[in-house]
């Protein structure tokens, strides 16, 4: 199951600040950032590369690798707390292009932590996928229920793009099965998976709403 779950000690002390109740608007925008760019570098490791010769200024010819899919990129941008995390994954991917989907879900306020969320999406823009040949990133800092994503999800397998991707910051136990269980062949990146989700949907322990932390 291509499940990738970045605990690494770098990526859990950005979380851990993120976490915090007591990180203001500014720090926890940085902090998203800094995750989008190292969640980048961890999904430019898993794309397809050649073995090239090159020769150094030296003379000398030596063996080397070039990620060609780094120019096949097209990042899909959930907004609007995606917003810090994919102008850190643009870091790592300089040259891809970008799509928008503006989601809203209708809150809730039931006894239990719901199975699915009411999701209208009210704008979306994305590029040409070309398929078979573009990876698509999918950007969502909280994937709580995973009713958006799934949303997003149906709309781009259909372009037969040569890889899906999700990046997460935190994703719940529940929202990852749901994910996986529908699209087994998605890449699935997040730094941590969370138990549980509360009456709201809201990610526990989480970090509250990431949209808001982020601005306001
Ligand atoms: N979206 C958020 O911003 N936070 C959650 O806990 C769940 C969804």
């Amino acid at each position: 199951m291509p499940l990738y779950v970045i605990d690494k000690p770098i990526t859990l002390h950005i979380l851990t600040q993120l976490r915090d109740k007591n990180t203001d608007q500014i720090n926890f925008r940085k902090n998203l950032v800094r995750l989008g760019r190292i969640l980048g570098y961890e999904i430019a490791n898993t794309l397809d590369y050649d073995i090239v010769e090159i020769e150094t200024p030296l003379g000398y010819k030596t063996k080397g690798i070039n990620i060609s899919d780094l120019n096949n990129i097209v990042i899909i941008n959930i907004l609007r707390a995606s917003i810090p995390l994919v102008e850190g994954l643009l870091k790592a991917f300089p040259a891809a292009r970008q799509g928008v989907v503006a989601a809203s879900r209708v809150e809730i306020n039931g006894k239990e932590a719901p199975k699915e969320m009411d999701v209208t999406i009210y704008y979306k823009k994305i590029p040409t996928i070309r398929p078979k040949i573009d990876n698509v990133i999918i950007a969502d800092p909280m994937i709580a229920t995973a009713s958006t994503m799934l949303k997003v999800l149906d709309e781009i397998v259909n372009k037969d793009p040569k890889r899906i991707y999700i990046v997460s910051v935190i994703s719940s136990e529940y929202g990852v099965t749901r994910i996986l269980s529908k699209y087994p062949s998605v890449y699935f990146f997040t730094v941590t998976i969370d138990p549980e989700l509360n009456n709201k949907g809201y990610i526990l322990p989480g970090l509250g709403d990431a949209g808001d932390r982020a601005f306001g």
